[in-house]
């Protein structure tokens, strides 16, 4: 092809930045972040040893170190109707001595209220995702509320707005939401993590332990009375399963949030509805359960 002049050279250099997935600019200048090493947003990150709890981590005093073994935030089918929890010992999972001393985990802890929450997380380096994302997208709707709906991950419409779900699918969950009489006031919104992932990739395992701790904080001081997971990869996630998202969906499982269990239900992803419109009648099934629950 024979490039007449600069302009046509920028629109087939901007045609080829797009076709190999960039969609936004994060910058005005460009980053070499090979060239950073060890000192790359979310280098600091780390996977807990396992093993031997005498021996923490050699990291640095900030690093992160969320280890999923001890995480607060477990799920178990949901018992049946009406069986009772009393008499029980219950299912708390107590922060490991060394863990709560390191890393996100013990940030998040320090957190009393979400916006202590939200100015940990602006100054958090363990996830590499804030080296690419433009805005941090904490939740959008009520401080607290009975009703957490947690995604997968921001998208560009959120990574410039700052906010979870305002792009196509935020549109089409918040008709959803109107549908069984909530609005945006009665209802929490976040993602499973809180940066976007260049080119809406899916987060990869390290990012979303990177968050955890921050999500667990969140849902804590959130203290629904219902959490929903929407899409496959937030339910894997939030109830701690491997099985996709048909088998999973509409069925009410049980989380451990701190010293609480919290219902939990996973649904289909808004924007796989906008595709796939037929699977709108297993979604509203769904949402039946979440507004009988509330
Ligand atoms: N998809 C998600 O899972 N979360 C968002 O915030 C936007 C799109």
């Amino acid at each position: 092809m024979v490039i007449s002049n600069a302009q046509d050279e920028m629109l087939s250099l901007l045609n080829w930045l797009q076709a190999m997935g960039v969609d936004a600019a994060v910058g005005d200048t460009a980053h070499d972040w090979l060239s950073r090493g060890n000192e790359a947003p979310g280098a600091a990150f780390a996977w807990p040893e396992r093993g031997d709890p005498a021996s923490p981590a050699k990291a640095p005093s900030d690093a992160v170190r969320a280890d999923p073994r001890q995480s607060t935030l477990r799920s178990r089918p949901a018992e049946p109707q009406g069986a009772s929890d009393a008499g029980r010992p219950r299912a708390v999972t107590p922060l490991g001595a060394s863990e709560a001393e390191t890393g996100a985990r013990r940030i998040a802890r320090a957190a009393n209220t979400l916006q202590e929450l939200e100015a940990a997380l602006q100054t958090f380096d363990g996830c590499g995702l804030k080296a690419t994302a433009t805005k941090l997208c904490f939740y959008r709707g009520a401080p607290s509320s009975d009703l957490m709906i947690i995604g997968e991950a921001p998208g560009r419409d959120e990574d410039l707005a700052g906010k979870p779900f305002v792009g196509r699918g935020g549109q089409l969950l918040d008709k959803m939401l109107a549908a069984i009489g909530l609005t945006e006031a009665d209802v929490h919104i976040t993602n499973v993590v809180y940066w976007r992932p260049p080119g809406n990739r899916t987060p990869t395992p390290q990012e979303t332990l990177a968050c955890r701790p921050f999500l667990e904080r969140q849902i804590e001081l959130v203290s629904p009375k219902i959490v929903v997971a929407v899409g496959g990869s937030a339910a894997k996630e939030i109830l701690g399963v491997t099985e996709g998202i048909m088998r999973l969906r509409g069925k009410w499982r049980e989380i451990t949030a701190g010293d609480r269990k919290i219902p939990a239900i996973a649904t289909l992803h808004p924007a796989y509805l906008l595709r796939t419109p037929a699977a709108k009648q297993l979604a509203w099934m769904d949402l039946l359960q979440i507004r009988a629950k509330l």
